[in-house]
């Protein structure tokens, strides 16, 4: 099978690479490679940068109704491609086609939310703050800024982040993950048809040796990123080393607390979504459950026998509920993790490794598949409790109340996102005003914030103090500019050598 070369995209066309280094990508579900996408160079992050840079003044200079435009176009041209990016996504990632089609929607909304951009960017303006002085703010746009993004949402993250930015008149380098770059390149295609000047949005393919050029590079002003906790550790501290602006959020260990009152069958609803979805590689995917008092009893077995049951197949068929692992790596990453449970003395209750291959459909034999995994009595000093498997792994740990649930999750590092299943008002907003996790759901399991709101963890899961997205994104790719005015007729006479007051 012949495999499609996927290059980058600079200054409003598809661009051969300069670096000669690449690598092959897969379709997880058969295991194929079907993709070769090119590993840019700092030659070629340089080309992606400085198409970003020429087309800066003139992109900052439109008026804010026509970005507005164009981003309205965009918005329907992705209404009318929704299925197409979903397939693409599919076919890289390895995700349900359903799941993908929810996906897109989601990166949809922010592009709602960017349309109303003329409203977001108006100032504020104070009349007469001395006699015959006028004060206001505006925010004005950065420059080039850069997204780097992770594999999981292909379309979603970097929609987190360029319809804001452009939108506010910056320009945009997106740096996508290698396993799965082509939904990248249609969403430029789609800009371009949307009447997005070149230059304005530029995909540079690559690894971390694009990202070190991005991270280094002078002209770039503000560096968003996605991705895993050491990664963003180190986009962090080498950004804003480099004086930019950084907005890093890294990995997740997401807790779902299930106290004895919760409607038992949607929180087994609930929890086998929010823990199986995607293949559990969602940083806001449900990897442990915290079953307070004798809650585990009435949960576990029917946990256990709908993880056993899962409609584990390709994600083009339209019943399936889980696909692939999204390489042979991470497969290998999370057989080893629930060896490791195994060994620490976690009980297995249901173990996804030695899925048939077959079952999953049609040459799917040399795909990257295994089935749900379920452990109980998992224990706070265990690896597979303190890491982020990022896998169809479910532990269970088990309290005796709300306190020790919270105290719990409040001493872990990451703080992502949490739930609560309860029937109980006051246990509701205890839980959400007590605990450390930037976002809480109450019976919804995966609290992914809505595009006006803003998404963002708290510890190890977010470096940076701005969320994505929401009035946060249009904050973080913008600067406040303060402007005070007086005209030569409300002047009085003489120097002064005073500070400045109200008069
Ligand atoms: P990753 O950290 O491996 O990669 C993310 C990006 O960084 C990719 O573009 C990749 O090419 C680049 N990268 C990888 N290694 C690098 C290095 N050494 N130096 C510089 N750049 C490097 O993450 P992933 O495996 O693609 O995605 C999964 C991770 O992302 C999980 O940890 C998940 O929790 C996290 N994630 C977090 C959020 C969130 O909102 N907090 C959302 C989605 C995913």
């Amino acid at each position: 099978m012949s495999k499609t070369p996927i290059h980058h995209f600079i200054g409003g066309r598809v661009a051969a690479p300069n670096s000669s280094r690449s690598q092959d990508v897969f379709n997880p579900a058969t295991g194929a490679a079907t993709g070769t996408v090119a590993l840019a160079d700092r030659t070629d992050v340089d080309a992606a940068v400085a198409a970003a840079r020429a087309a800066f003044p003139a992109w900052a200079d439109t008026p804010p109704i026509r970005r507005a435009r164009v981003m309205f176009k965009f918005l329907e041209l992705l209404g009318r491609h929704r299925d197409e990016l979903a397939h693409l996504i599919t076919a890289e990632h390895g995700k349900v086609f359903t799941d993908a089609q929810g996906e897109v929607t989601r990166g949809i909304d922010i592009v709602e939310f960017a349309c109303g951009i003329p409203q977001l960017l108006k100032g504020d303006y104070t009349d007469q703050v001395s006699t015959g002085i006028d004060n206001w703010t505006m925010r004005q746009p950065l420059g080039v800024v850069a997204g780097i993004t992770p594999f999981n949402f292909p379309v979603m993250v970097p929609m987190w982040m360029f319809p804001v930015a452009i939108a506010a008149g910056n320009t945009f380098v997106l740096k996508p993950s290698p396993l799965d770059p082509s939904p990248s390149l249609r969403i430029a295609e789609l800009l371009k048809e949307a009447g997005l000047p070149d230059g304005v949005f530029n995909v540079i393919q690559g690894d971390k040796e694009a990202v070190d050029a991005l991270l280094v590079h002078p002209d770039v002003q503000a560096i968003s990123f996605v991705g895993s906790t050491p990664i963003a550790n180190h986009i962090y501290e080498t950004g804003a080393r480099h004086g930019k602006r950084v907005q890093a959020l890294g990995g997740a260990k997401n807790h779902m607390v299930v106290m004895p009152d919760a409607d038992i069958e949607q929180t087994v609803d609930a929890l086998i979504g929010s823990g199986y979805g995607s293949a559990g590689e969602r940083c806001m995917a449900i990897s442990v459950a915290v079953m307070v008092g004798d809650v585990a009893d009435k949960v576990m077995p029917l946990l256990a026998e709908r993880a056993k049951t899962l409609k584990v197949k390709n994600g083009t068929e339209l019943d399936a509920e889980m696909g692939p692992i999204v390489t042979r790596a991470a497969h290998n990453r999370i057989t080893g993790y629930i060896a490791e449970g195994e060994k620490e003395g976690a009980k297995l209750v249901v173990d996804g490794r030695g899925f048939d291959a077959k079952a999953a459909g049609q040459d799917c034999e040399n795909g990257f598949w295994m089935g749900g995994t379920l452990f109980d009595h998992v224990t706070p000093d265990m690896r597979i409790y303190k890491e982020e498997i990022f896998g169809p792994v479910l532990s269970c740990v088990r309290v005796h109340d709300l306190k020790e649930a919270v105290d719990l999750i409040n001493a872990h590092e990451f703080g992502n996102g949490v739930s609560c299943f309860t029937r109980d008002g006051n246990v509701a907003r205890e839980f959400s005003r007590r605990v450390q996790i930037g976002m809480v759901g109450i019976n919804v399991p995966i609290p992914v914030p809505m595009a006006w709101h803003g998404f963002g963890g708290w510890k190890k899961s977010l470096f940076g103090d701005m969320h994505a997205y929401g009035e946060e994104g249009v904050r973080f790719y913008t600067k406040q500019k303060s402007i005070m005015q007086r005209w030569p007729e409300s002047i009085g006479k003489g120097a002064e050598f005073t500070m400045p007051t109200a008069k």
